[in-house]
């Protein structure tokens, strides 16, 4: 089992102590977290673990599953600070599998399937640390049963997306008793209390297939969400108000919700290139620039792959794009498990577009330093396909969506961004340059639906920042779950 983070020393006068230690050499306590493979489920639970070790002194250890020991995650884990602590858990055989089984079914069966070897990792935590709480993220119920064998007190869940799947992923084990069909066959949008209208083709996607054991997974982690005390969700009120208004309220038999986001990474990830794009950046006029990318595993058929750098050149505005090779001949999320290109990516873009870009338009392979891209001052919107890492990190920064949704949860928060609050505008289906270029003139340029998702984008950014400070509603939901971690303790309660 590898571990990174030593398990007590001093504080490094960052505020944070290593996994274990307070400045009085005392224990400090302890949180263990399990993190479902992707990065854009460690992220940002690393930025919770490294919240609560700044502004609350607990310590934190990520547990992570041996599938997803890519190059990217370790360069990760080895960037945080000290009080955030990692260990891989053992591998686990999945061969069984059926070739081409969903993403979401190889998580939940290595997480159910690593309960045994969870449970003497948390019990060794509690022999060697003073651990108050276990967290799980959204793939990771199952956990819950290793925690309460080695005897932890408190079981979260950690919903690194938003509080609309929330709302789904509570009332599904009710959907599927009283919607027998399938979601994309419903005649009417799906209306759930709060939420915002989301039509049947738009539903979750790996709830579009009920033959599929994915889906009878979902399900299961519907209801096991039950069995947390409490489920902190990386959203905050402004941006979903509707769905916030009703999960804050207590509801027997439902855990208690605390929005306390948007936690977004703080320190860039690396990655080729990096260097490169922000100099490039440095010489573009103020939000100028569209900058284009699918999360760390997106990626394109070919035909909306040529649609897109078609697209992007009719629309007249200058583009930093994160390349990937297609997905022809497999899936849109095919490189979900290691973010870079197996192929060379460039090879795909249509004849001459490179030449004629030249100077208004930067790509990079694979990888971009997504956090300072956003940050940056030219940058001027965001052509995304809105995972909710992605949505925050745009927001935090001000800067508006055109939306282009591939999978998971991404065409539901199309839906509620562009349809909801107001933040995005999206790209209408059957993607052609034409309808691609318009969407990103709107935006960039503030015409049409632009205008007032700028307007809408600002305001949100605020809230944000607000809700995070001394004070503010995601501190406060914050602050309240530590309490309880803390009472857990003194009561002894298991
Ligand atoms: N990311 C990045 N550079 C890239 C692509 C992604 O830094 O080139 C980061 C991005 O900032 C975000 C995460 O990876 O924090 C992607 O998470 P998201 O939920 O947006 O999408 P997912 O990857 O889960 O589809």
């Amino acid at each position: 089992m590898e571990a990174n983070g030593s398990s007590r020393c001093n504080g490094n006068g960052n505020g944070y102590y290593a996994a274990g230690a307070t400045a009085a050499g005392e224990l400090a306590p302890h949180v263990a977290m399990l993190v479902t493979p992707g990065m854009g489920h460690l992220i940002p639970l690393a930025e919770l673990a490294k919240r609560l070790a700044s502004r609350h002194g607990l310590t934190s250890t990520l547990l992570t599953f041996a599938s997803t020991a890519s190059a990217t995650q370790r360069a990760f884990l080895a960037s945080l600070p000290p009080a955030v602590a990692s260990r891989a858990l053992p591998p686990v055989d999945l061969s069984d599998l059926p070739a081409g089984s969903a993403i979401e079914t190889r998580m939940s069966e290595e997480c159910a399937r690593s309960v045994p070897a969870l449970t003497a990792v948390l019990a060794d935590l509690r022999r060697t640390t003073r651990l108050v709480a276990f967290v799980a993220d959204l793939f990771g119920a199952d956990a819950f049963d290793a925690a309460r064998a080695a005897g932890v007190r408190r079981r979260c869940l950690f919903f690194p997306t938003n509080l609309h799947v929330l709302t789904l992923m509570l009332h599904l084990p009710d959907l599927d008793v009283a919607q027998p069909g399938e979601f994309r066959d419903l005649p009417e949008p799906l209306r759930l209390p709060g939420c915002v209208p989301v039509p049947g083709p738009d539903v979750l996607m790996p709830l579009q297939d009920k033959s599929d054991p994915c889906y009878r997974w979902m399900v299961h982690h519907g209801a096991k969400y039950r069995d947390a005390d409490a489920v902190l969700v990386n959203s905050f009120d402004a941006v979903e108000p509707g769905p916030a208004a009703v999960l804050r309220r207590p509801e027997p038999g439902r855990p208690a919700v605390f929005p306390v986001g948007p936690l977004i990474q703080s320190v860039h990830s690396k990655g080729g290139g990096a260097a490169e794009c922000l100099e490039w950046l440095d010489r573009q006029p103020a939000r100028s620039v569209v900058f284009v990318s699918f999360g760390s595993g997106g990626a394109l058929p070919s035909e909306e792959m040529r649609e897109l750098a078609l697209g992007l050149e009719q629309s007249g505005q200058r583009f930093l794009w994160v390349v990937r090779s297609p997905s022809d001949g497999g899936a849109v999320n095919d490189n979900y498990y290691d973010a870079e290109s197996k192929r060379d990516p460039f090879a795909y873009l249509p004849d001459g577009f490179v030449d004629r870009t030249r100077g208004v338009g930067m790509l990079v392979p694979s990888w971009a330093p997504q956090i300072r891209v956003l940050a940056h001052a030219a940058t001027g919107g965001f052509l995304t396909h809105c995972g909710w890492n992605s949505v925050l990190e745009s927001l935090a920064h001000g800067v508006p969506m055109v939306a282009w949704p591939l999978y998971a949860e991404q065409r539901q928060n199309a839906v509620m961004l562009a349809e909801g609050v107001g933040a995005a505008v999206r790209v209408p289906e059957a993607k052609g340059r034409a309808k691609i270029a318009a969407a990103v003139r709107e935006v960039m340029e503030g015409v049409g639906r632009g205008a007032e998702v700028r307007r809408k984008v600002a305001e949100l950014q605020k809230a944000a920042a607000d809700g995070l400070r001394d004070g503010g509603n995601a501190a406060a939901a914050l602050a309240e779950v530590v309490g309880t971690w803390m009472r857990g303790e003194d009561q002894g309660d298991e």
